[in-house]
């Protein structure tokens, strides 16, 4: 064994070395449906304004390190309400990282329902923390008893609630949300990243709770490029969490950018309405298929699941029509044989249902 070898053994901890890094495919030539992206461009007139806005920005100096015309804009347009306070990350998934760092130790446990977003169980790990996955019902619902029993067991520090959850696609029961929430000594943090699909949030109930946050992102909404995620909250919880925060987490393209985009709001409302009407569309049309079951979705991506054994065929036949899906059937469980699939634009969406049909049929 080389010495390199040897320090990275002695120095790396076991945990880290037997991740296997996130894996992101390749799409280059693929119809991407994989990723919940946002099809649409913006028109050519709004993009040369954004571009004119560009130019009045200072790469030369830092960002301003607390995005407050930013926040401020953000505050306004998600409704956050009076008295609350938004802390941005580089994405959610930087936000994610920042709350469990403010809360780390070897005996403070993660809880989180599964099939669940990956990044919070994968952050943990990073932060070794104990991460408690419980699972949902066949139905894809909360399991109120076990999870009560879970949060009985292990105290968590923090539980993500994904609303609506990631890959399954639904909207959990307000009624387990408040059980679990009441029975919580813990702060939890409702992820609603897919906000903009699904016209139900927790945010103006958040001021009845004292361990409630809610966290949203613009990446889903049409700006997944500039790396953008907001946490809501009181300004108790969010001055904890800015501390763990590194300095100008916000470049300046990105609060220019992301200024210009609220500003011209209407232009991205429109292209979730469009994709939120494409999804109900498509999601009747493979029902229609029959050979597959197709699960009422929330976001802008709709989860299916083969016949038994045939998810990996199914996702290799698309490939072949250059359509790239996500194959989530090798996690087992409820998501045995199940594949998810992004609404794009009514052309692509066109493509994958062609290329599922013959998929089916082969
Ligand atoms: C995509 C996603 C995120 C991460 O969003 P970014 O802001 O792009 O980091 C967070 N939570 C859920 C449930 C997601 O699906």
């Amino acid at each position: 064994m080389s010495d390199r070898k040897q320090k990275i053994d002695k120095w790396v901890r076991r945990p880290i070395r037997e991740l296997a890094a996130y894996h992101v495919p390749d799409a280059s030539g693929f119809i991407k449906l994989d990723a919940m992206e946002n099809p649409y461009t913006w028109p050519a007139e709004i993009v040369e304004s954004w571009l004119t806005q560009l130019r009045t920005v200072s790469l030369n100096r830092y960002p301003d390190p607390a995005a407050n015309d930013l926040k401020q804009l953000l505050i306004q347009t998600m409704h956050v309400p009076a008295g609350y306070d938004v802390l941005l990350g580089n994405g959610s998934d930087e936000l994610i990282q920042m709350i469990l760092m403010a809360v780390s130790g070897a005996d403070r446990a993660v809880l989180a329902p599964e099939p669940g977003f990956v990044m919070y169980k994968m952050i943990a790990g990073f932060l070794n923390m104990p991460y408690v996955g419980v699972a949902l019902r066949d139905d894809f619902s909360l399991d109120r008893a076990a999870m009560l029993q879970a949060i009985a067991q292990h105290q968590p520090a923090v539980i993500f609630l994904a609303y609506p959850n990631n890959p399954t696609g639904n909207l959990f029961d307000d009624a387990d949300i408040n059980a679990i929430i009441a029975a919580s000594d813990g702060l939890v943090v409702i992820d609603e990243a897919y906000h903009a699909f699904a016209g139900r949030t927790w945010m103006q109930r958040m001021p009845e709770y004292d361990n409630v946050v809610v966290m949203r992102t613009v990446s889903k909404m049409g700006l997944a490029g500039l790396r953008l995620g907001l946490l809501a909250g009181h300004p108790d919880w969010l001055r904890e969490f800015d501390k763990v925060r590194l300095p100008y987490n916000i470049n300046v393209l990105t609060q220019a950018s992301a200024k210009f985009a609220l500003q011209h709001q209407a232009v991205l409302d429109a292209q979730t309405q469009q994709l939120t009407r494409d999804r109900e569309l498509l999601s009747n049309e493979m029902r229609q298929l029959k050979a597959v079951e197709v699960f009422p979705s929330q976001a802008n991506f709709i989860l299916f699941r083969t016949a038994p054994g045939k998810a990996d065929a199914v996702f290799q036949t698309l490939k072949q029509h250059k359509v790239l899906i996500k194959n989530l059937s090798h996690a087992g469980g409820l998501l045995r044989d199940c594949l998810r699939v992004t609404v794009g634009t009514p052309d692509e969406n066109a493509a994958f249902l062609g290329a599922l049909r013959s998929a089916i049929h082969s």
